[in-house]
């Protein structure tokens, strides 16, 4: 099967009834960026900045910062690179920075949190980015917003890092794409002004769920306990991708649930026309959706997911018609 999946690396990635798909893979370090020519991905749809930070046993510098994340744009040779911004605290633990023990960390001090109360650590993680993109599209996500006014904070010290830039004359990225990263329920009773604040949204599905079913995804006893595929996380979804489909905001999801064929194809047919997955999930997916009547899924899908007296639950429907 490795070498079936090889040999679609090349192929398009369009469902049967010609819809464009587009794979992108998730990445963290440098060793991960061969995987990219390997699977076929067409970019990096979440490159985890943390990782660099969890591997180390002080902090890592500006310039090292800057040095990884301009090997990584390098490598990548000209597919689109999404950064997202160091997304600590809760299950990510970062020794040097010290923090009180917390009672309820995933709801902790942590992410946009963290790096918002940080200013500096932040201003000078962009400034890495931004002098690491210099030339190129820079796209810079933010993790863990929570009300639409932390991504106007965190923009504040974006433009005040570009025009430092600027006064010392580096050249600066081509273009710098803003964007969220939807995992905190509150945005769903925001989705107009989140969709028209930033130049892309990309669905965590993995904390999504977590918040949205009150399911610590660390806990083994629970974590299984609710269907990701199930009506409630569903209907969430369908939300977000109208919200994105009004606003015309580029929309994609990057949790785990992109890279399980099955649960892949329900994003698309939720309307999800970009996903973002481990890398060795890309072949597999891949597989599925040149062989998926898109059309045929979209209509028994978003009725499956209104109908609650349906005896059967959206998984059966989904591997009925798988
Ligand atoms: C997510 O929450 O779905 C996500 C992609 O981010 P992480 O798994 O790094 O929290
Ligand atoms: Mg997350």
């Amino acid at each position: 099967r490795q070498e079936q999946f090889r040999a679609l690396r090349d192929v398009e990635s369009r469902t049967r009834d010609g819809q464009e798909i587009t794979l992108h893979m998730n990445a963290g370090l440098l060793v991960d960026l061969p995987q990219l020519a390997e699977s076929g991905a067409s970019g990096i749809g979440l490159f985890r900045t943390e990782l660099q930070f969890m591997i180390a046993s002080t902090m890592p510098k500006v310039d090292e910062q800057e040095s990884l994340y301009r090997n990584v744009i390098h490598q990548a040779e000209g597919r689109p690179v999404t950064f997202r911004t160091l997304d600590i605290g809760g299950d990510k633990v970062v020794p040097y920075f010290r923090s009180a023990e917390e009672e309820n960390p995933a709801l902790g001090w942590r992410a946009i949190r963290f790096s918002l109360d940080r200013p500096g650590l932040l201003r000078m993680q962009i400034r890495a980015l931004l002098k690491a993109a210099a030339g190129t599209e820079l796209k810079l996500m933010l993790p863990m917003v929570t009300e639409v006014n932390e991504l106007r904070l965190a923009r504040e010290l974006v433009d005040k890092e570009v025009k430092r830039l600027a006064r010392f004359g580096y050249q600066l990225p081509s273009r710098v794409l803003f964007g969220a990263m939807l995992e905190v329920p509150s945005l769903m009773w925001q989705l107009d002004e989140l969709m028209n604040e930033v130049d892309f949204v990309s669905v965590g599905s993995n904390d999504l769920f977590q918040f949205v079913m009150a399911v610590d995804r660390g806990n083994s006893r629970v974590a299984d306990r609710f269907d990701t595929l199930g009506r409630p996380f569903l209907r969430v979804l369908r939300q977000i991708v109208q919200a994105a489909d009004r606003a015309k905001t580029p929309l994609t999801l990057c949790g785990e649930i992109a890279g399980k064929p099955l649960s892949a194809m329900a994003l698309m047919g939720l309307g999800f026309r970009s996903i973002s997955m481990s890398p060795a999930a890309i072949g597999p997916v891949k597989s599925m959706l040149l062989s998926l009547d898109l059309g045929k899924l979209e209509t028994g899908l978003l009725e499956a997911i209104a109908d609650t007296r349906s005896e059967k639950t959206v998984r059966e429907f989904l591997m009925d018609f798988a």
